[in-house]
């Protein structure tokens, strides 16, 4: 039997629920999407499409969509608390020669792009309603929407992120991803003028800024600091406020905050599934299946490459349990590397200690990711 003709639902229109959807619908197979949000995703956020993702892109026939709508760049620059340039940071063109090495895009204009992408080759998209179970009913799926809806599928591909509830009863004897002790707080900001790649700025331990041109009039602020008990601050003022022990270079940028600019906060979560990735006819993919921290834009990253990776499966499609296995021999491994590598810079975020090498550690991510998975 072939999977040729069967019928994938994927759960969660993130990242890489749509990356998965497009590759699916890519090869011809009946793909719907199912995703709570009523509207598209669209947080006041940059996402680095590093090289290795841009390669995962044109993989998949979108990066021409995506070089239109971002920003180009090579090289990423390091400053220290002064504002002095330590080093850089060299982005490997690993899409080819038609393609820069890396761009920033809009959190919201990407995932608008794969969207759009994905419905022109067939999916079906189901918005505003939440996936409540998903049973296995003989060799198939039965999904069941919050609005009464039933779904039959073959193959479910889990997209729901780290910390979903459904993905807890589907896989209940994953441990909980981890908080690793930092925020990340985000917001898209006028692109200074001079600033034609990204930056990276350290504030003193645990505190680092990124900032990443998207457009030619737009860049995005990620700042991370150690979290803090909740309070009643809010996000803007502590956006504000962490900007302010870096170099001028970046804290000059909290004049341009209003009271009413769209800040998003979110915890750093860290967590590889262990076990299989796989029960019954539902397949993890994404934050669901590898929860890794945003250093070197890992966490985008890897969900684009799950996608690449089942495009290639689905191309000459074994069955269902061969397909799984074949998936996560060829993933698993690649992730837990990355996760390790994305999770210690995190961990020097907040306590640099001797062996703390960023530029080191930036060759040991390039290396494991130089070639596709
Ligand atoms: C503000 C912000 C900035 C980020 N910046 C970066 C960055 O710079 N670099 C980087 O590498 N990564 C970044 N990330 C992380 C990156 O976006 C994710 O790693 C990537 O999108 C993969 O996540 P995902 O698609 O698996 O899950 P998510 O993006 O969490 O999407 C899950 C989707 O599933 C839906 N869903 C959940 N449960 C159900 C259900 N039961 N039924 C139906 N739908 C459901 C949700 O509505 C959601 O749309 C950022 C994330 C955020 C939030």
């Amino acid at each position: 039997m072939t999977l040729q003709r069967l019928r994938i639902c994927v759960v969660g229109a993130g990242i890489a629920g749509l990356a998965c959807a497009l590759a699916a619908a890519r090869q011809g197979l009946a793909v719907q999407l199912v995703d709570e949000a009523a509207v598209p995703r669209n947080l006041p956020a940059s996402i680095d499409v590093v090289p290795g993702m841009l390669r995962d892109l044109a993989a998949l026939g979108v990066a021409d969509d995506c070089v239109r709508v971002g920003f180009a760049y090579h090289g990423i620059d390091v400053l220290d608390r002064q504002g002095r340039r330590l080093f850089e940071l060299p982005t490997a063109r690993l899409a080819g020669p038609r393609w820069p090495a890396a761009l920033g895009i809009a959190h919201g204009e990407l995932h608008a792009l794969l969207e759009r992408a994905a419905r022109r080759c067939g999916a079906e998209l189901l918005r505003g309603d939440r996936v409540e179970t998903i049973e296995a009913n003989g060799g198939r799926a039965r999904v069941a929407l919050a609005g009464g809806l039933r779904l039959e599928a073959d193959i479910v591909l889990l997209a729901t992120g780290a910390r979903s509830p459904l993905r807890a009863t589907l896989f209940p004897a994953a441990r909980p991803v981890e908080p690793l002790g930092q925020v990340w707080h985000y917001a898209l900001v006028q692109r200074p003028q001079r600033l034609d790649r990204p930056l990276i700025a350290m504030g003193g331990p645990g505190h680092r800024a990124m900032l990443l041109p998207v457009q030619h009039g737009t860049a995005g602020i990620a700042v991370t600091e150690p979290a803090s008990a909740p309070g009643s601050e809010p996000p803007v003022a502590q956006l504000r406020r962490a900007l302010q022990v870096f170099a001028p270079a970046v804290s000059v940028l909290a004049a341009q905050l209003r009271d009413d600019t769209p800040v998003a906060t979110r915890p750093v979560l860290s967590g590889v599934l262990d076990g299989p990735w796989h029960r019954g006819p539902v397949l993890a993919v994404g934050d669901g299946a590898h929860a890794l921290p945003p250093h070197f834009g890992q966490a985008a990253a890897q969900s684009v490459e799950d996608a690449r990776v089942l495009a290639d499966l689905l191309a000459a499609p074994p069955d269902r349990d061969t397909l799984f296995r074949a998936f996560e021999q060829r993933r698993s491994a690649r992730a837990r590397q990355v996760h390790e590598i994305a999770s210690t810079a995190a961990r020097w975020d907040l306590q640099p200690d001797g062996a703390a090498d960023l530029g080191q550690l930036m060759q040991r991510l390039m290396h494991t990711v130089a070639q596709p998975a």
